[in-house]
């Protein structure tokens, strides 16, 4: 079948937030070809059970990881790198509280997982709040991201790096936890 086609069929399937974005036809196909990784599922959906504020969900993502990605990534669109320093600076955006709750979601028998959550506007608080997502391997591997910014097609917006810096810092949070805080470390032995 014609790939336009294909990707027509396959797009109407996509959630009505992401339809409304009116990506141009190479966007899209990029849209579909992130989501693989994930099961094709739509992060702007609302069908799968999203698991909120749970830091044992978050793969163990580091400062490295994130450089790795903003700056040392490579774009789909024109095989260049991203190097995109500027969005290392939105640490000030989640450490403003701008990152609202985190919503994790690890499809069956998948090796990723996505992460999604919402960003307050940094100079128009009364809009309602950018989507960023991103698709991270379970090793803390960044892969790929979007956002309903206008600049969320390229992927490394700021709203995307607030995100990554706000799992960064849970998971540093969570690491820091002794055994004695784990409810199930203390498990009884058996009879
Ligand atoms: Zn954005």
């Amino acid at each position: 079948m014609d790939v336009r086609v294909l990707t027509a069929c396959r797009w109407q399937g996509m959630s009505a937030e992401v339809q409304g974005l009116r990506l141009q036809p190479e966007a899209k196909l990029r849209y579909l070809k992130k989501i693989e990784k994930i099961g094709n599922v739509d992060p702007y959906d609302n069908k799968e059970t999203w698991s909120r504020e749970n830091p044992e969900d978050l793969p163990p993502l580091t400062f490295p990881d994130i450089f790795s990605y903003l700056v040392c990534g490579v774009s789909a669109y024109t095989a260049n790198q991203f190097r995109n320093y500027k969005s290392m600076e939105a640490h000030v955006q989640f450490t403003n509280g701008w990152v609202q709750d985190l919503e994790v979601l690890k499809p069956p028998q998948c090796d990723f997982v996505v992460i999604r959550t919402k960003v307050m506007h940094s100079q128009r608080l009364n809009e309602p709040p950018l989507k960023p997502w991103v698709i991270v391997s379970i090793a803390g591997r960044v892969e790929c991201a979007h956002c309903t910014c206008m600049a969320g097609v390229a992927e490394t917006c700021t709203h995307v790096a607030a995100l990554l810096f706000k799992v960064e810092a849970t998971v540093r949070i969570r690491g820091t936890k002794t055994v004695t805080d784990e409810p199930a470390y203390w498990v009884l032995p058996g009879t």
